[in-house]
């Protein structure tokens, strides 16, 4: 049996919504603007977007408010650049209840344990708000990443949709079709606040030993 990528679900999903004559409703997870960029200017053209932005695990509050205003200004530009009518979601920010549960795992290296438990935090979050809100889609930028393990990303955030029979997942691998490098160009171009280190204050101190 053919095993299909989380990128080529993703074309074939794609090809489905642009045989509809509307665009479907998407929550997307976005941890910051550096991330959302590319995917944003990708999805825009099939999906009526709005952004949820949950992100307590960054820290300190100043970075996470630094991170959401970035993200947008960027958003108003693509905006205001094609027409478009993206939205965006702010959760308040609730760090202490974050590290209660990422400090049991406080000393693994990113990419490990503590971060798919950070991911499933915040996809638990986005698939409930978007369940209740009726939205159509969810899915995440963070698949771009180059720290981020995609297949994980896919496997926990499509295992919580799964749980809500109006929601479909949208399966994601933004780091194909060259997305690294055109993300960076679109950093570089529009001279975006672009941070050093993930997020959680573990990560500052795994950026610091580096
Ligand atoms: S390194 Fe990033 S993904 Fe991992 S726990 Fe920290 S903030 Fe979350």
């Amino acid at each position: 049996m053919r095993v299909f990528t989380n990128y080529q679900k993703f074309l074939k999903q794609i090809e489905e919504v642009k045989k509809l004559d509307y665009k479907p409703s998407l929550l997307l997870h976005s941890c910051c603007a550096p991330c959302s960029c590319y995917p944003l200017l990708i999805l825009k053209d099939y999906f009526d977007i709005t952004i949820f932005y949950n992100n307590s695990n960054i820290y300190p509050e100043s970075e996470f408010e630094l991170r959401y205003d970035t993200l947008c200004e960027y958003v108003n530009k693509i905006n205001n650049e094609y027409d478009s009518n993206i939205k965006i979601i702010k959760q308040s920010y609730d760090n202490e209840s974050f590290n209660a549960i990422l400090e049991k795992r406080k000393d693994d290296k990113e990419g490990k344990v503590r971060c798919f438990m950070c991911y499933s935090l915040r996809y638990k979050e986005l698939c409930e708000y978007a369940s209740k809100n009726n939205f159509e889609y969810v899915c995440s930028v963070m698949t771009i990443s180059r720290q981020k393990n995609e297949e994980m990303i896919n496997k926990i955030l499509e295992g919580y949709a799964s749980k809500y029979n109006n929601l479909t997942y949208l399966y994601s691998n933004f780091k194909k079709d060259k997305g690294l490098e055109k993300a960076q160009q679109i950093i570089k171009e529009t001279k975006m606040y672009s941070q050093n280190y993930c997020g959680c204050k573990f990560s500052i101190r795994e950026n610091i030993e580096h």
